[in-house]
């Protein structure tokens, strides 16, 4: 898909950041060196990844709901949910008069059935289930209208149709309350029998029920609540494909995808499995495979400590969380009002809750490296003052101006 050109808000719009991802564009526009960039402020260095921050889904869904809000002033505005797993953008579209009409486990906060046709509804980035669509219809609402849906979610339901026409069942990688995957099951199940499974551990236990491994009971206590009603692990399993939420860990996908491949392997042997399970590696998101792959080499790096800046119910967020924490300590903030020189104050994703770390830049040598990055929700600008927040926290530190300039050199004049 050829990169269209998004109009984005200047205020989410950031010099330093920016500056770097366009410079790094220029130098290599292959996208084959994955190394981070060392952003040298003399007593702190950042590290910076190759890939992070918006894509190209979320640029999409920005560009048309902010042109939405300005084009129709007169008009009554809303989103179905949050239009993206950001706190300053959602909260800054509420600021210009645009409601929720359901938060982002599905709980109904104005219902569809008291707006009028006259009313603007716009269809987040993840999409929206088909049952919405027909409220939205029966209203006299299009639901295509101010649709953000992003293509590459569209992508998924797309080849998952495709599947269901040949009788494929589908097994989608995904959390099942989160909205994309409420939207995929949705779409999903209007063609095929559909189940939903968390990790590879719950795909293991899929496998083992489908190969008798595990009583067939096991999948209404696993699966019950998040598969097509009289889902039949036997009969249904025997034709399938893997399709994700797309913010999944993509390596996480494949291993699930491994899994099933394997027990279908075992159920029908070596030589019929492509009668079985389909190859569905082609519907897995660039922009999580990029910018999970650039986490992964910035884990690779000699920082002391990671943050990563995103809505702290950020699937992707948290998943390049996951990725960090297990090389160095990781903060997740929302932006930069989580800082202060002795204490910072970030969410925990496995405990689910806010925690708060004392003398998280107490390191024993200087330069302090610390690794940078977003999820891919996250307005760079925020990227920008946590960084600069940061360095407030330094003395004799390198001008931002003379950091930059080397990157600036690359970029033609504005
Ligand atoms: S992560 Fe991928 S699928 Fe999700 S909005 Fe971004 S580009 Fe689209």
């Amino acid at each position: 898909m050829t990169r269209k050109k998004f109009d984005i808000p200047k205020m989410y719009q950031s010099p330093i950041i920016r500056k770097v991802k366009e410079a790094t564009k220029i130098i290599d526009p292959m996208k084959k060196d994955l190394e981070p960039t060392v952003l040298d402020f003399g007593p702190v260095q950042f590290l910076i990844p190759r890939f992070f921050g918006f894509c190209y889904g979320v640029e999409n869904a920005i560009d048309i709901a902010y042109r939405t809000v300005a084009e129709n002033p007169d008009k009554d505005i809303y989103l179905l949910s949050e239009m993206i797993h950001n706190p300053t953008v959602n909260e800054d579209l509420q600021k210009r008069g645009v409601k929720f009409l359901f938060d982002t486990d599905g709980t109904e906060h104005i219902p569809i059935s008291s707006l009028s046709e006259e009313d603007i509804v716009i269809v987040p980035a993840f999409g929206t289930t088909l049952e919405i669509q027909s409220q939205l219809k029966e209203v006299g609402i299009d639901p295509y209208r101010f649709n953000t849906t992003c293509p590459f979610v569209e992508k998924v339901w797309k080849r998952g149709k495709q599947l269901g026409k040949k009788d494929y069942s589908l097994v989608v990688h995904g959390k099942h309350r989160h909205e994309e995957t409420r939207a995929t099951f949705s779409h999903s199940a209007d063609h095929s029998a559909v189940v939903v499974v968390l990790n590879p551990e719950e795909a293991k236990i899929l496998a083992d029920i489908m190969t008798g491994e595990r009583p067939g009971s096991d999948f209404e206590k696993y699966f019950g609540h998040k598969s097509t009603g009289g889902f039949d692990p036997i009969k249904d399993m025997e034709r399938f494909g893997v399709i994700n939420q797309t913010t999944m860990l993509a390596t996480e996908t494949q291993e699930v995808m491994e899994i099933l491949r394997e027990a279908a392997i075992k159920r029908f042997g070596e030589a019929n499995v492509l009668d079985h399970f389909a190859d569905t590696s082609d519907t897995l998101c660039y922009a999580t495979n990029e910018n999970q792959s650039a986490t992964l080499a910035l884990a690779e790096t000699d920082a002391d400590l990671a943050i990563v800046v995103g809505g702290y119910n950020s699937s992707n967020t948290m998943h390049l969380v996951e990725i960090l924490e297990h090389h160095f300590p990781t903060y997740h903030v929302r932006d930069k009002g989580e800082l202060s020189p002795d204490l910072i104050n970030h969410f925990d994703q496995w405990d689910k809750e806010m925690k708060r770390t004392r003398d998280w830049l107490a390191m024993k040598e200087s330069p302090h490296k610390i690794a940078l990055t977003s999820g891919a929700s996250c307005p760079d600008i925020l990227v920008d003052e946590v960084l600069l927040q940061i360095l407030e926290y330094f003395e004799d530190t390198n001008k931002v101006g003379d950091v930059i300039s080397p990157f600036e050199e690359k970029l033609e004049p504005e």
